[in-house]
């Protein structure tokens, strides 16, 4: 074979190795592209359905007349819980339960409404007070997370671009090390969303057992205060996806910048 042949068909093959290399790399981005637009899509469908649902039960007013303090206060009561106040705080699914100041926080309509929905939630916020008083393993591996995980979610998306930017301008693999610590702070995010799921099942699944054991609801309103709350839970799971997918892309940036 002649040198000039062999010299061109060294290049085709080289050519061939780099292009089928870039089209992988193609192909992952643009899938990694449709796994974000999927998340995106679900994430719009179980926001908007919640909402519908929440909209839906809160037409189902209570038999027993009761609003969502008064079934807050009694659930703490009947799990023994003393310490604990109720108080109402304002804006839309504000609900929440204060480990700290040990308040089940209600949202307005949740604090006042006599409801299917508000019943749903003034009983998962005292879930979340159960848990915090049988020292719940989820809850108290949780809590103990929130002050690292509130400094490393809000350096973290900085530390990733300073990352990106550095490898692109530096050598030395500095940029590498800076976009791999982003990527453990990020990780860190990722890791939380997911402890997070079980505690908000939990606390669910002790609202409902309440209800139905104390006849709070009838078997009706029973299944609406469920529904409900399946689809509140449905918006973490899909939160704590959409975070590993991310965490993902990331780390697959990180692995590409290495060829
Ligand atoms: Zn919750």
């Amino acid at each position: 074979m002649p040198k000039k042949t062999k010299r061109h068909l060294f290049k085709l093959a080289r050519f061939l190795i780099s292009y089928s290399l870039k089209t992988e790399k193609e192909k992952v981005m643009m899938g990694y592209y449709l796994l974000i637009g999927l998340i995106i899509l679900v994430s719009w469908y179980v926001s908007h359905t919640l909402k519908s649902k929440f909209r839906k039960y809160s037409k189902t007013h209570l038999q027993n007349g009761m609003s969502g303090a008064e079934i807050a206060r009694k659930m703490l009561e009947d799990n023994g819980i003393y310490d604990v106040k109720v108080i109402s705080t304002p804006g839309q699914l504000t609900d929440h339960y204060n480990p700290q100041k040990k308040t089940v926080n209600l949202s307005e309509a949740v604090y006042s409404q006599r409801n299917a929905a508000a019943a749903a939630v003034a009983a998962h916020e005292c879930g979340h007070a159960v848990q915090h008083a049988k020292a719940y393993s989820w809850l108290k591996m949780r809590s103990a997370l929130v002050p690292v995980v509130s400094v490393a979610s809000r350096f973290s998306q900085f530390v990733i671009m300073g990352g990106i930017i550095l490898m692109a301008t530096v050598s030395f693999g500095v940029g590498q090390m800076v976009l791999l610590a982003g990527i453990i702070l990020f990780g860190m995010g990722t890791l939380f969303s997911f402890i997070t799921l079980p505690v908000e099942y939990d606390a669910s699944n002790r609202a409902l057992a309440w209800l139905k054991a104390e006849n709070i609801v009838t078997p009706q309103e029973y299944e609406g205060s469920k529904d409900a709350l399946k689809w509140a839970a449905r918006t973490y799971v899909v939160a704590a996806v959409g975070s590993l997918a991310t965490l993902l892309y990331f780390i697959g940036i990180f692995l590409g910048s290495r060829d």
